[in-house]
């Protein structure tokens, strides 16, 4: 299990799967909580301002449950240290807040055949996807976003987020972290749940393999 920063995202998807019951968790982040972050980012409170970001998550989990294994990182990681640390997870979840480590993210997971649970929120928009790279003909991150498109890198900590959105997105992406570790019901494998929390509009779309992607073609 591995988990990389934005802890508007990472927040719900931490509690949920600490209080499940999820053995072991590690979360990586360089950065400091700061009183800004709070209106979205719950797993942090007034007294955390200050500390490093995963330290915090780290001790609200024990808190949860001191019965899991969770293992904070508190330094920038290289692509190289990323990929060490993801070898012999059972799944990824992207809760990151920046192409370059969702590309990054959906390389490694892609390499090292693992499901990875991508999801992103800004402003009232909101999306979730499963790659599960265990299946042969899985369509990628990249397949959906090509990584030579001019894309805007939107952030949240640059744009807004309507708070509670994050708490949809990372929730729905902890069920889907569940399920796959239960092996049970349906999933978003292969589908991109996309979400409007302002006018409460949900759609579900079949995401193509792209025949040309650099990544999984
Ligand atoms: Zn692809």
């Amino acid at each position: 299990m591995f988990n990389c920063r934005c802890w508007g995202l990472g927040s719900p998807v931490a509690i949920y799967l600490a209080a499940s019951g999820v053995g072991k968790i590690t979360i990586c982040d360089f950065d400091i909580v700061d009183l800004s972050n709070l209106q979205r980012q719950i797993i942090h409170e007034e007294k955390s301002i200050g500390l490093n970001k995963a330290e915090s998550a780290k001790i609200a989990l024990t808190r949860i449950n001191s019965d899991i294994n969770v293992v904070a990182i508190k330094k920038q990681l290289n692509i190289d240290e990323v990929k060490s640390i993801a070898e012999g997870v059972d799944i990824i979840v992207d809760c990151s807040d920046n192409f370059e480590t969702r590309y990054a993210l959906n390389k490694i997971a892609f390499d090292l055949k693992c499901p990875l649970v991508s999801g992103a929120a800004i402003k009232f928009d909101g999306q979730v996807s499963i790659f599960d790279f265990r299946t042969n003909n899985s369509p990628c991150y990249n397949c959906l976003f090509p990584s030579n498109d001019e894309e805007q890198n939107l952030k949240c900590s640059d744009h807004g987020v309507f708070s509670p959105l994050v708490g949809l997105v990372g929730s729905i992406q902890a069920g889907e972290v569940i399920k796959v570790l239960l092996d049970i019901g349906t999933t978003l494998h292969g589908k991109l749940l996309l979400i409007n929390h302002r006018d409460i509009d949900f759609k579900i779309l079949k995401i193509q393999k792209d025949k040309h992607c650099e990544i999984c073609s």
